[in-house]
């Protein structure tokens, strides 16, 4: 890791909101095509633990972590717990959902973010989901200690275990950018182990990095998350890229970069999903594809009278796995 990159990334960063161990960040429930043509609900818990080891520029995950190196033991479970209670309470009489995903804004198998001694406590929590979703960063996958950290979790969960990793990007110009710490090759040997152990695998993909040509960056994102999907990952999540962590906007003005406008997002979308149905050996069919809606609304580029519409049609595609048609109501001004 180049460590004054890292440095600067840090001191540029906004400051720091200050968050209690065991108290977690909430939770969402959606619904995500299962591969079959069909759609399975899942839950997202966001937990809070300690800070990820590494500092890609892009970052903003760090807001949700706590001020410690090392999340207090006990305290992710309790976070579950509660969770579980919380959800009970606002929906009386739900059921679980099919799957469950737990995103502590670090890494799931770093000692450091989630002690390998509660993951007893936390498979027993995930009892009755049928799949639990963690994330990691992929050159982590190369050590033996965590490959065993992650064969312990499978194994306890006795569910099958998904592991989303940030690919991020295969463009050069912006690789230079992103201090990701990880070549291509460490992804592509993760998703191996992973998928060699009958672990399914998520990719995130970046849409228009730092030091991605705006006029390049639909192409970019085409060709990283297919070659995502070609490597072996079962699912690819395209994420358009953030601004709002103080390093990204230092830069944009240095290089011209802007944040990805809802058209990019949309123009990628179709193409991905449009080509891989006519040709299903490039793309890798098995592979889902869908597209990031969580900051749909700060996307420059739509109007007040299109926004929802927008939205919510590519909130059908990502479940359908197909387009749909394109026309926004009429009275857009955009
Ligand atoms: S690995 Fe993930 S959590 Fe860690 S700094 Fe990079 S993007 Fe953030």
């Amino acid at each position: 890791m180049d460590e004054s990159f890292s440095s600067k990334i840090r001191r540029l960063r906004p400051p720091k909101p200050l968050r209690r161990a065991g108290e977690s960040m909430g939770w969402t429930s959606e619904q995500e095509p299962d591969g079959q043509g069909g759609l399975v609900s899942s839950r997202t818990y966001f937990l809070v633990g300690s800070e990820c080891r590494f500092t890609c520029s892009m970052c903003d995950l760090w807001k949700y972590t706590l001020g410690e190196s090392h999340t207090p033991l006990g305290s992710i479970a309790v976070q579950i717990e509660t969770l579980h209670e919380q959800v009970s309470k606002e929906i009386p009489g739900s059921k679980h959902p099919e799957w469950i995903k737990l995103y502590n804004a670090s890494n799931f198998f770093d000692p450091a973010n989630v002690s390998p001694d509660e993951y007893d406590s936390i498979a027993k929590l995930c009892k009755g989901f049928r799949r639990v979703v963690v994330e990691n960063h992929a050159s982590m996958m190369a050590s033996k200690k965590t490959q065993d950290s992650v064969l312990r979790f499978r194994d306890l969960i006795e569910v099958p275990l998904e592991v989303a990793m940030g690919l991020e990007t295969m463009d050069p110009n912006a690789m230079k950018w992103l201090n990701k710490s990880m070549s291509l090759e460490q992804f592509q040997k993760a998703v191996e182990f992973l998928n060699g152990e009958e672990i399914f695998v998520r990719s995130f993909v970046l849409l228009q990095p730092l030091g991605t040509r705006l006029d390049e960056s639909v192409e970019w994102a085409l060709k990283s998350c297919r070659q995502a999907a070609a490597w072996g990952s079962q699912r690819v999540s395209l994420i358009p890229t953030r601004s709002g962590n103080g390093f990204v906007e230092d830069v944009a003005s240095q290089i011209g970069w802007e944040p990805p406008t809802a058209s990019q997002l949309e123009n990628a979308f179709d193409t991905l999903l449009g080509r891989s149905l006519e040709n299903q050996q490039v793309d890798n069919r098995s592979c889902i594809y869908t597209v990031d809606l969580w900051d749909w609304k700060t996307l420059a580029g739509t109007c007040e009278v299109c926004s929802q519409w927008r939205h919510d049609r590519l909130e059908r595609m990502n479940q359908l796995q197909r387009v749909l048609e394109s026309h926004p109501p009429r009275a857009c001004t955009c």
